[in-house]
């Protein structure tokens, strides 16, 4: 199988008031590929690095050392960078701070708009994507009054119009309720069906349970890659990074 992402021992630094001694390491030093079309889970306690690497996957930060390919793009080609972005799209734990509009409609439309697709095509592209997150009644209300599941899938329906190849979930479900948190990963399942690359960040065991791959990352490192049931056999280096073993896989 083809990888549509490649990152080859990447480090990412954050460096706080241009002050060299004030560098936090987030990453150190992570390779991993991802195939075309799978489905991996990323956990990790808080702070082990996730939203930092799910920003190098698409762009939205650039390696302070390493190389990360987004089908076949490298995230430092700045020319590429809107298809880079297009091809990996991004949805993140708060739905509040991706609604950027007054109508549910016009909000999935936003980032096709910024690519200058057509207006016909816009809307049929809006129409199929809220169909395919349930929420197409939906498309002349205001997003602000929805659930936060509603509005998680309104942020779902605007990534997916764009028709991307990969989408990144950064703890899509952490701020939702059960009902809300079922519906985002029932979305999530289908689009991982329908040959979409899943990449999932979550903290709920049960939920990276659902992948093919988990990968767990402590203080910006890869401890463990591999199949939930492979990964679950390690209980006790599971437990050693403050995670837990759910009890049936
Ligand atoms: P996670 O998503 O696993 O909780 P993050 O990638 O958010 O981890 O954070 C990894 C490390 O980088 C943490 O030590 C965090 O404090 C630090 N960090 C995250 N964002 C910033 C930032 N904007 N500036 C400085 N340090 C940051
Ligand atoms: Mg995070």
């Amino acid at each position: 199988m083809e990888d549509i992402i490649k990152i080859e021992n990447l480090t990412f630094k954050y460096v706080k008031d241009e002050d060299e001694d004030e560098e936090v390491s987030a990453i150190r030093g992570i390779s991993l590929d991802i195939e075309k079309g799978s489905f991996t889970a990323i956990i990790g306690k808080n702070g082990s690095g996730k939203s930092t690497l799910a920003k190098n996957l698409n762009g939205l930060l650039i390696p302070t050392e390493g190389v990360v390919y987004v089908d076949g793009w490298n995230t430092k080609d700045e020319e590429h960078i809107w298809e880079i972005r297009q091809i990996a799209g991004m949805v993140f734990q708060n739905p509040d701070n991706q609604l950027v509009s007054s109508i549910v409609e016009d909000d999935v439309a936003f980032g096709l708009e910024n690519l200058g697709i057509e207006s016909s095509e816009i809307r049929k592209r809006v129409d199929i994507a809220l169909d395919s997150v349930d929420m197409g009644e939906f498309k002349k209300n205001a997003p602000h009054l929805l659930s936060g599941g509603q509005k998680q899938k309104i942020a779902i329906a605007g990534v997916i119009a764009m028709k991307p190849k990969c989408i990144i979930f950064d703890e899509p479900t952490a701020m939702l309720d059960p009902k809300g948190r079922d519906e985002i990963m029932t979305i999530i399942k289908e689009l991982h069906e329908e040959g979409i690359t899943v990449i999932l960040i979550t903290h709920f065991m049960d939920e990276a349970a659902e992948a093919e791959r988990i990968v767990i990352m402590n203080d910006g490192k890869v401890i463990l890659d591999g199949t939930p049931v492979e990964v679950f056999s390690k209980g006790d280096l599971i437990r050693s990074v403050n995670l837990d073993v759910p009890l049936s896989v």
